[in-house]
């Protein structure tokens, strides 16, 4: 495997030749208490009714970044491409292999959230990553590797093309206004409230003005934050984001059962380079949230232009559905 960046679009691809596995059965599962060959643990946290732990991160079976060395950026006539250095490991969101964040009780799913804040913290600690990811796939149509409730975290050497944008855009917008534009526009949602699908203490779900993805929706911490790992260690933070997780992904089940779902958090501040000045109003100008990208069984034919988004459901039919969902 290696890092490879495209000269046009300046985005970072990771590429090799690597075969097809299919996921593990309930048998062989590697992630459930009593695996005959469980992966090497890295962090677990207590339990909260009496099992082995609650959540925990072991080493991805088969990582894509590896933790040892330098990337060894060079080039390759106009190409650039550098080793995969990185982190990936596998965050095992609950010890029951029957029990997915939606089924899992309002704890369950906190002590996911609190393990993957304390996971972000730690691989923030070292200065060659300048991002952490956290993401989930679930469904086969959605690339779901094991059968096991599961969500993946990687650190790497590169900001990934999306936060980007997103970054520059924030950024962008402080500095012409001097405010968050994550913030400005939850206060215009809250106010119009068509496309929130629900609030819930300090926490909010709504469907995104521009969907690219019918369903499309986001998780936010109403008051402003960059950083999702100092949230979830804010009191009853966890607890509260737990509840609306759970809650909006059984609403998200209610559409569809393959889905996509990314966490998109403040960059690694402490990595050494020439664009950390680019990061200097980071904490004022960017605002964590969960982005949850349902995927359609039915997709309609023009949905197949990928240049261009063409969402079929508007945010406002598609808030009111998944507010109409039926919550256990
Ligand atoms: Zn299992
Ligand atoms: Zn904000
Ligand atoms: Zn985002």
């Amino acid at each position: 495997m290696e890092l490879r960046k495209d000269p046009i679009t300046r985005s970072w691809v990771i590429t090799g030749d690597d075969a097809e596995r299919e996921p593990e059965g309930r048998d062989s599962c590697p992630y459930c208490p009593d695996a005959k060959h469980p992966p090497q643990v890295i962090s677990s946290m207590p339990s909260v009714d009496g099992g082995p732990w609650s959540a925990r991160a072991v080493v991805h079976p088969h990582a894509l970044y590896h933790i040892e060395g330098e990337p060894l950026r060079q080039g390759d006539g106009l190409y650039d491409k550098m080793r995969p250095v990185g982190a990936h490991e596998v965050l095992v969101e609950n010890p029951r292999h029957d029990r997915p964040l939606w089924v899992a009780t309002d704890g369950e799913v906190a002590q996911f959230l609190a393990l993957t804040g304390q996971r972000i913290q730690d691989l923030k600690k070292d200065r060659r990553f300048k991002y952490v990811t956290v993401f989930k796939n679930h469904g086969t149509v959605a690339g779901q590797e094991a059968d096991h409730p599961t969500s993946q975290i990687t650190a790497t050497t590169f900001v990934p093309r999306r936060v980007l944008y997103e970054l520059r855009s924030g950024k962008d917008y402080f500095m012409q206004k001097e405010r968050c534009v994550f913030c400005d526009i939850l206060a215009q949602e809250e106010q119009q409230g068509v496309r929130v699908v629900e609030s819930r203490g300090d926490y909010i779900a709504v469907c995104p003005y521009a969907p690219r993805v019918p369903y499309e929706t986001w998780i936010l911490p109403r008051n402003h934050e960059s950083a999702f790992e100092r949230s979830v260690q804010r009191g009853s933070s966890a607890g509260e984001l737990g509840a609306l997780l759970r809650r909006t992904l059984q609403r998200i089940r209610g559409v569809t059962e393959n889905f996509h779902m990314v966490l998109h958090s403040s960059p690694n501040t402490l990595h050494r380079s020439e664009v950390l000045d680019y990061w200097k109003t980071i904490n004022d100008d960017y605002h964590w949230h969960i982005e949850i990208l349902p995927i359609l069984e039915k997709k309609p034919k023009s949905y197949t232009y990928k240049e261009i988004y063409f969402t079929p459901v508007t945010s406002e039919t598609a808030a009111a559905r998944l507010r109409g969902v039926s919550i256990s």
